[in-house]
């Protein structure tokens, strides 16, 4: 099929998406389209990047379609050439021309061990690596410390180097962030900082926690942030909270919730324990099972202890040239144990005994209701199961009525806070632990 292939075509197209996308859309993506020539057959245009063309076939290709031609299979007869100048000149900030990506060598996605806990987290981050500004934008990772969140960066930052070679990445920690601004700032050099953040196609921030109470910084980040966004370049952001609970402006927590955004927990004994022997193995030390069981059980806040844990066990025994066993490991380790109460903790016991303490039926603890006090026994139902049963807070969080992760999160930072300031709920925990433990 033919269809008008003029000069003049392309501007009745332009006028024609000028009034159906916002102005910076329009702005961001199709005015720096170049018509360079058509013939009857074929239309060729010059965009700066491959971005801009990946974005116009996603998403206008059915308009192109009514004003351009098509080849015989019925595919766009486009043919798009990627600007030589942009090519060339890029920016002149010295890293852009030099990208020198330095990333932990160790913190690779194979060194990454999943299981259940972290398994969503990490096919986010391989799948955001693969395709970079095209999935899941931002992608928000949070959890406590130690659990793997600036690995996940890395990861995708090595990914990115080793499998998209042209792409412009960005490590940076939130706090190195700031101190290149104030420096910046000293230089009179902040349009050149910029122009560097905002002509990335990745930028992986570390530890946004540190943006909060930064009033300034949080107004630039959160522009070079939606520059990025507004130009579909992939942002992945690392947290100890989820955005709600970030003391952030509204703008930037609406703009971090809006791709998708993602929790990780402590990973359960078995994902564990094979952590336990993949580090092991790295570093030549032979841990034996029961042994790498054993530490498991009992450090299970903190995977950076695990590892530690590790170290030091291979330290000694190398140097005293000991075998490793469960007994050298308690005595060698025990400072860094966490010991739970040894009987089984079930939801269903904690419901029971919060039910006989707070005076609220099971039923109503597992339901809907927000009158206050039913919703504190709640709160306390589940910031018990969070803290004395080992399974993955989806899994507890379901045993509550099907409520959400985030739920018991929210519920176990809450009571954590209150119990600080309120004797009379310290002693109710304490008698409903003590009625567990029996
Ligand atoms: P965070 O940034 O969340 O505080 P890190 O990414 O620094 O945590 O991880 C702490 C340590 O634990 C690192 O050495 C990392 O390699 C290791 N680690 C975390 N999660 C895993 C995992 N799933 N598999 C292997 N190692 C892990
Ligand atoms: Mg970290």
């Amino acid at each position: 099929m033919s269809t008008c292939t003029s000069y003049d075509q392309w501007l009745q197209f332009l006028d024609f998406i000028k009034k159906q996308c916002s102005a910076i859309e329009f702005q961001n993506w199709f005015s720096p389209i170049k018509f360079l020539n058509s013939t009857d057959e074929s239309i060729e245009l010059e965009v700066p990047n491959i971005f801009v063309r990946e974005y116009l076939l996603d998403n206008y290709k059915e308009t192109l379609s009514l004003f351009f031609p098509k080849k015989n299979n019925g595919d766009l007869a486009i043919n798009f050439v990627i600007s030589e100048s942009q090519k060339r000149t890029k920016c002149s900030f010295k890293i852009i021309q030099k990208p020198k990506l330095e990333f932990n060598r160790q913190y690779t996605f194979e060194n990454f061990i999943e299981g259940p806990s972290n398994q969503f987290v990490k096919s986010a981050a391989v799948g955001v690596a693969n395709r970079p500004g095209k999935s899941f934008n931002p992608l928000f990772i949070h959890g406590f410390v130690g659990l793997g969140k600036t690995h996940l960066l890395h990861g995708i930052g090595h990914y990115i180097q080793k499998n998209h070679k042209k792409i412009k990445t960005k490590y940076i920690t939130t706090e190195a962030f700031i101190n290149d601004l104030v420096n910046n700032l000293r230089n009179k050099s902040v349009d050149k900082m910029k122009n560097f953040y905002r002509n990335l196609d990745v930028f992986l921030i570390d530890d946004i926690q540190f943006l909060q109470n930064r009033l300034n910084f949080e107004e630039e980040f959160c522009n070079t942030f939606e520059s990025l966004i507004n130009q579909n370049k992939q942002i992945v952001i690392s947290s100890d909270k989820p955005p709600s609970q970030l003391k952030l402006s509204d703008r930037m927590i609406a703009r971090m919730e809006c791709g998708l955004v993602t929790y990780l927990e402590m990973p359960e004994l078995e994902t564990r324990v094979a952590i336990i022997q993949h580090k092991a193995q790295q570093k030549k030390i032979n841990i034996p099972n029961n042994v790498a069981f054993f530490i498991a059980q009992h450090i299970y806040n903190n995977i950076r202890q695990l590892e530690g844990a590790v170290n030091r066990l291979g330290a000694y025994c190398k140097l005293m040239n000991l075998e490793i066993t469960e007994a050298l490991a308690e005595n060698l380790l025990s400072e860094m144990f966490e010991y739970k109460p040894q009987t089984k903790i079930s939801v269903e016991s904690i419901l029971k005994s919060v039910s006989n303490v707070f005076e609220i039926k099971i039923s109503e603890i597992k339901g809907e209701s927000r009158k206050k006090e039913i919703a504190l026994a709640r709160q306390v139902a589940m910031y018990l199961a969070k803290d004395l049963i080992d399974e993955s807070l989806m899994k507890i969080a379901s045993s509550f009525g099907g409520k959400t992760h985030s739920t018991l999160l929210h519920a176990w930072k809450k009571i954590s806070e209150k119990i600080k300031i309120d004797n009379t709920l310290q002693k109710q925990i304490q008698i409903i632990k003590k009625n567990l433990e029996k």
